[in-house]
Formats: structure tokens, C-alpha cells, sequence
């Protein structure tokens, strides 16, 4: 599939191709999929990083669309992983709820990147979604021993089984159902973040990009969090 101008520019960027194959789904929650797939070479090219992401490519009206997607539990020696979908109206939904053991799709791997926190935060204050869950889960494995606040907006009753990995030891999940646009959860997190942050904190957050871009900019502004001590990227665009 040819990827139009953003391939060309990935390409410039050093963007590199992989073509991964469709081996099995499974439907997790009725709103949420899981497909495993063999890698095409990536994880030896590679190497694996927590919160990894790769650009997937699927074509809609002829036309070539870019889709970012998480790596979950991806294993070198197998070279095979998978990728969880929050599942809506999309290029990418459609894909994941019709694909087939065979089925082929393209990737490019740039602008991911992990770098583990140094020093290792008192605890990690997390603020995600079902889009973001294979992220969160890759971000508490990382860290074993650090404590974890998970802030999780919830869109659908299903959301309920969705496969959070949380040791009830060290993590504490705190569900917000998703109201106006993100709004409750910039409110409840405004509310209930400063009582936990300290200079030892670390902040991950990965919603929709104006909620993403509303706490951002509270805790780096208002709250004065030292800016490698948070990380941010919205992960969907509301419309
Ligand atoms: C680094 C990174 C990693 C990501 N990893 C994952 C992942 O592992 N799993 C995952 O599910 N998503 C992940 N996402 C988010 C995913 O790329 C977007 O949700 C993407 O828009 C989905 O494409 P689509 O073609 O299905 O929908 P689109 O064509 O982009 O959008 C169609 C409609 O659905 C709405 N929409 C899009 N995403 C969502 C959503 N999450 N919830 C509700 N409505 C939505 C849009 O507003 C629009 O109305 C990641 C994003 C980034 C930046």
C-alpha cells in the first residue's frame, strides 16, 4: 500500500516498514478487542520498550490512513505481540472487529521512545483510558514496586472488564465515568491529583488531546511539576 505525503514523510524521518499478520482475536469486552499478530521482523529490528507504539496503515476510500496502536506483550524471541482496540466508529475499529487469521497489515515505526524515570518516583500518578489501557498496563509492569494512582475515564458499561493490570498491593484505580467531553475528569483529577503529588511523583497522561492538554498544563503550570517529571500525549481527538 503506497502511504501518501505522511508516509514520505516518516520515510524522511527514518521511519522504518513492517508488515505484521493477523493470527488470532478475541473479543475481550463488547467494546474492546484484542488481535494477536506475528511481527514481521520488528521486535529484532527493534528491541521492545514499555508504552511501545507503532503507526498502523489502513486504507479507507482509497485513501492510505495513519493509526497509532500499543504493543501488548510483545515477545522477541516469538517475535509475535498484540494490540487491544477501544472500539468505535474508525478506520481502525473496523479493521480490528472484521480481521481474519491471514489478514496482513502495514506499520511504521517512529517517534516511540521510553525513558525510565530516574530517580524512580515515590508514585506514579497515571490518568488514562481504554485507549491508553495497553499503555497504562505497560507502564505499571515497568515499574514493579512503585506505587500507582490510576485515574481511568470509562465510556461504556463494559469498560467494567476491561483487562486493567493492577496489583491491589501497590495500585489504586479510580474509574470516572466520561462526562461533557473529558470535563469530569479534569475536575476529578484537579481535585484529588495535588493531594498525592510531591517532588518524587511521576505524571503519565494519555486521554483525549483536550483533556490530555488540560491536565497537562495544570500540573506543569498550576501544580509546578518539573517537566521531566510528567509526561503527556493525547491519544484520540474527540469529535
Ligand atoms: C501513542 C498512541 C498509542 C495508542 N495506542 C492505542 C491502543 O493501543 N489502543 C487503542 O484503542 N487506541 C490507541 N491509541 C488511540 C488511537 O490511535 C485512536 O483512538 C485512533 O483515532 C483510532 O482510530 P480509528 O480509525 O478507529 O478512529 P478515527 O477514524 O480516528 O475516529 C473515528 C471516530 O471515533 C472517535 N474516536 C477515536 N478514538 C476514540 C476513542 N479512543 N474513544 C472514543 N472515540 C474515539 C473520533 O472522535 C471519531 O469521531 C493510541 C494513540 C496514540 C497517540
Amino acid at each position: 500500500m503506497g502511504h501518501g505525503w505522511q508516509g514520505a514523510v516518516l520515510k524522511l524521518m527514518r521511519g522504518r516498514d513492517f508488515t505484521f499478520t493477523v493470527t488470532g482475536a478475541e473479543q475481550v469486552t463488547e467494546d474492546y478487542r484484542r488481535v494477536h499478530l506475528t511481527d514481521g521482523g520488528l521486535l529484532a529490528a527493534a528491541g521492545v520498550h514499555p508504552t511501545m507504539w507503532v503507526r498502523l496503515w489502513f486504507r479507507d476510500a482509497g485513501k492510505p490512513h495513519q493509526r497509532a496502536y500499543t504493543l501488548v506483550d510483545p515477545d522477541p524471541e516469538a517475535g509475535t505481540f498484540s494490540l487491544e482496540f477501544a472500539l468505535h466508529d474508525g478506520v481502525a475499529s473496523r479493521w480490528a472487529r472484521t480481521c481474519a487469521p491471514g489478514d496482513t497489515v502495514e506499520a511504521t515505526l517512529q517517534g516511540t521512545g521510553f525513558e525510565t524515570p530516574d530517580p524512580l518516583p515515590g508514585r506514579l500518578l497515571v490518568v488514562g483510558d481504554a485507549a491508553s489501557l495497553p499503555a497504562v498496563n505497560s507502564l505499571l509492569d515497568a515499574l514493579p514496586g512503585v506505587p500507582a494512582t490510576v485515574w481511568f475515564e470509562t465510556q461504556h458499561a463494559s469498560d467494567e472488564g476491561l483487562p486493567v493490570r493492577l496489583d491491589p498491593a501497590r495500585h489504586e484505580l479510580r474509574r470516572v465515568p466520561r462526562e461533557d467531553g473529558g470535563e469530569a475528569l479534569v475536575t476529578r483529577v484537579k481535585a484529588e491529583l495535588p493531594q498525592l503529588a510531591d517532588a518524587s511523583s511521576y505524571v503519565w497522561i494519555a486521554c483525549d488531546t483536550a483533556t490530555t492538554r488540560a491536565l497537562a498544563g495544570y500540573v506543569r503550570k498550576d501544580l509546578a511539576l518539573p517537566k521531566e517529571r510528567v509526561h503527556a500525549l493525547g491519544y484520540w481527538r474527540a469529535s
